[in-house]
Parts: structure tokens; C-alpha cells; sequence
């Protein structure tokens, strides 16, 4: 027998051997209309990307310096697993200075990007069938990164009256006794919603209901707000040690290719989060990390001017889009998207003949007769509304929506 013949043949295709957990799962609709943009792009395309959500500037220069230092430095061994002590402590500082929190650096674990710090604290919370109520519409990888764990996502819904922030009420409604946790972000991705003091404690008076249930507070937008203040959940005493606070450089530092998050946690959770990333990925990037210390110890003053832009161009595109009918939007007081209800096209016809059934159908019509990339509201838990980010200089944006209003007026 030929040694060939002798192994087992290789399947023609190995999907179907992939684990349920994989196959059930959807790619990040951010990421996939991204990826679609790019290839656009390189076909020559003029292609406008609203789909992604990165701040369109480059890393401010103290902090590229910093991580070229940090090389020749001699940074470049594995580094602990939670993060440099001198990072944790400055971001104790940090949490100190902006949100009046008071943690210790073990209380602390520095992720590859706000987007681990999630997946850890959901692996390390959600056993089978638990269930974590998600406020809606939220952020893509909420639902899919529950249900990796095995979890069950239970959106409750915001509604466009109240700027989609689902209520305290809502939240006390949903509560089970498989509930385990809660998720929301404030600042919101997608609906740059942000949660007041008021609606916060009353959340937080909830939570103090129900000691076993945790709050995953993601604050990654904290400085891209448009409102006089920022409220982390974690600042209402009776309910800290319940809240896992979610931040990170991506946003407020336009870091988001360095890959540089973290939590802040009480010290049994924190410590669970750096056993499970120990078995994962270990410390990350060990430049990254010298870059983010240097990004805090300069405080904000770099983020307070990408902010002025990205109030300006808020404004810019709600001004634009009030002049386009048949789109319902509430006035983002954070971060840089607009979340515009799109149902009125449901049911038009194209000029090519296909008919928009679904926000995905009219994302995609976008894309092909515009060349304006958006994500549809599905993957955030609206199927009804439709993702734009307004992270691109001015004369894009009024490019983009242009084309948006032409092309929307053609739907019969
Ligand atoms: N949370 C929210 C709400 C986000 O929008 C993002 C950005 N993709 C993340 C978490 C993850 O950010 P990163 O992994 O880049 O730190
Ligand atoms: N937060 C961004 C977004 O929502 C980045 C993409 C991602 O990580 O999903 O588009």
C-alpha cells in the first residue's frame, strides 16, 4: 500500500468539521463592509468609507515618539500579562483624574484593544445559558462575543423618542435568573446616545437589587462626548464592585492599529480576566503598551481637539441630513456616527429593479450606486436604522451625503 493511499483523504472541504461555535457565528458586519470598501478601493474605486469606525487621524506625535523610543529602549520582551505596572498605574491615575474612581494597578488588566477586554470579561463571567441583557441597539460584537461563550443575548431596546437608551425600567423587566450580566456603551456605538446621571443611577439602583448580576460599562467614547460630562457607572458607590468599566486608546488617542485596551474591575475579576488572557495572548505589545503610558501621562489635550472636529462634522452631517427625506435621526451627543432610521425605503424599487427589503438591502444599494459604504442596523440589533460614521474630513462628508440624497431619491 502506497503511503497515500494508506492516510485518511483530506476533506474536499473542512468547513463542515469547523465547531459549532465558529460555524454559528457571523464575521463583524464592521469589519466585512470594510473589507468590501478596500477592495473597492483598490479596484480604483471612488469609494467613500462610512462603515468603519476609526477616528480618521493619525496618532498624535508624543505618542509615535514614545513608541520609537520604547524600541530603542530595549522594549522588547514579553511583557506581564495585566500590563506594565507603570501603565496600570497610570491608568489608576487616569480613572482617578477624569472619573473620580479609585482603583489599585491589580485591579487593572491592559488587553490587545478594548475588544479583548470584552471578550475576557464575558469568558470569564457567562457560563452556558446565562444570559446577558445587551441595551439596544449596541455595538456588534456584544451579541456574537456572548454567544461564543455559550451565552444568551438579550437585547432590550432603546426607542428613537428616548435616543435608543433603553430604561432602567426596560432593564429591571428583563432580569431572569439565569441573568448574569448587562452590557451597554456610553458614549454608544452606534447611536452616539449618552447616558445621563439620572438614568445611570437609576440603573445603578437596580443593579444594587441584584448582587449576583455584573455591568459591563464600555466607556471607550468617553472623550468624544458632546454633553458637560461623562458618567461611568462605577461611580455610584453602592454598585462598584458589580461594574467592570471597558476603555481603552483606540478612540480618544486615534490608536486603533496599535491594539491597546483595558478593564477596571474588583481585584477577583481583574485577576480572573489576567488568568484567562495568560492562556490566550499573554501581555500585549510591549511598544503599544509604552506608547499608551505616554498617550495618558499627556493627558487629553490631544483628544479635545479631535473632538472640535468631530462636533463640527456631527453638526456638518445632521445639517445635511435634514435635507434628505425619508431620514429619522437623533442628535448624536457622542462619539462619530449617525444612526438615521431608514424604514421609509423598505418596500422601493431600485432603477435597476431590485426592490430594498431590509436595511442590509439598502446598504448594499448604497454601495453599488454611490459608492458610500455604511453598515446596516441588523448587526447592531436595528434592523431598521442604518450606520453611518462621520470620522472623514468635511468635504467627504458633504461628497457622501450628496450622493446619499441623489441616490435615495431614486428609490420608487
Ligand atoms: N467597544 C466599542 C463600543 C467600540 O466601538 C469599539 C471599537 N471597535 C470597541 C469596543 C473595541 O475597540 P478596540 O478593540 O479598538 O480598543
Ligand atoms: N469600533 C469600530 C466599529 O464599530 C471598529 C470596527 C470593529 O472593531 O468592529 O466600526
Amino acid at each position: 500500500m502506497s503511503p497515500s493511499t494508506a492516510s485518511p483523504a483530506a476533506p474536499a472541504d473542512p468547513t463542515a468539521y469547523l465547531s459549532d461555535r465558529i460555524l454559528q457565528i457571523q464575521e463583524s458586519a464592521t469589519i466585512a463592509m470594510a473589507k468590501k470598501s478596500r477592495e473597492l478601493a483598490a479596484q480604483g474605486v471612488d469609494v467613500i468609507n462610512l462603515s468603519f469606525g476609526e477616528p480618521d487621524f493619525q496618532t498624535p506625535q508624543y505618542i509615535k515618539d514614545a513608541a520609537k523610543k520604547a524600541i530603542d529602549d530595549g522594549y522588547t520582551f514579553y511583557t506581564p500579562v495585566p500590563g506594565y505596572l507603570d501603565l496600570r498605574q497610570a491608568i489608576c491615575d487616569k480613572l482617578l483624574r477624569d472619573n473620580q474612581l479609585t482603583y489599585a494597578p491589580n485591579q487593572i488588566v491592559v488587553s490587545t484593544g478594548a475588544k479583548q477586554a470584552l471578550s475576557n470579561i464575558i469568558m470569564a463571567l457567562v457560563n452556558p445559558g446565562d444570559e446577558v441583557i445587551i441595551f439596544s441597539p449596541y455595538w456588534v460584537s456584544y451579541a456574537a462575543q456572548v454567544e461564543l461563550a455559550e451565552g444568551v443575548a438579550v437585547p432590550i431596546m432603546g426607542t428613537l423618542e428616548n435616543d435608543y437608551k433603553a430604561t432602567a425600567e426596560q432593564l429591571a423587566a428583563a432580569i431572569t435568573p439565569r441573568t448574569k450580566a448587562v452590557m451597554y456603551s456610553s458614549p454608544c456605538n452606534p447611536t452616539g446616545a449618552v447616558f445621563s446621571r439620572a438614568e445611570l443611577s437609576a440603573i445603578a439602583d437596580v443593579l444594587a437589587q441584584h448582587p449576583g448580576i455584573f455591568a459591563i460599562a464600555d466607556e471607550i467614547y468617553e472623550y468624544i462626548n458632546f454633553t458637560e460630562e461623562h458618567v461611568s457607572l462605577a461611580q455610584f458607590a453602592h454598585v462598584k464592585d458589580q461594574v467592570i468599566t471597558i476603555n481603552g486608546f483606540s478612540k480618544g488617542y486615534a490608536m486603533t492599529g496599535w491594539r491597546l485596551g483595558y478593564l477596571a474591575a474588583h481585584p477577583a475579576i481583574a485577576s480572573a480576566c489576567d488568568k484567562l488572557q495568560s492562556q490566550i495572548t499573554s501581555g500585549t505589545c510591549s511598544i503599544a503598551q509604552r506608547a499608551g503610558l505616554a498617550a495618558l501621562q499627556g493627558g487629553r489635550a490631544s483628544a479635545d481637539e479631535m473632538v472640535r472636529a468631530y462636533r463640527r462634522r456631527r453638526d456638518l452631517v445632521l445639517d445635511l441630513v435634514k435635507d434628505i427625506p425619508g431620514l429619522v435621526t437623533p442628535t448624536p451627543d457622542g462619539a462619530f456616527y449617525i444612526f438615521p432610521d431608514v424604514s421609509a425605503f423598505f418596500g422601493r424599487t431600485a432603477p435597476d429593479g431590485t426592490v430594498i427589503n431590509d436595511s442590509s438591502d439598502l446598504a448594499l444599494y448604497l454601495l453599488r450606486d454611490t459608492f458610500v459604504s455604511a453598515v446596516s442596523g441588523d448587526s447592531f440589533g436595528a434592523p431598521a436604522c442604518i450606520r453611518f460614521s462621520t470620522a472623514a474630513a468635511d468635504d467627504k462628508l458633504v461628497d457622501a451625503f450628496g450622493r446619499i440624497k441623489r441616490s435615495l431619491g431614486e428609490l420608487k
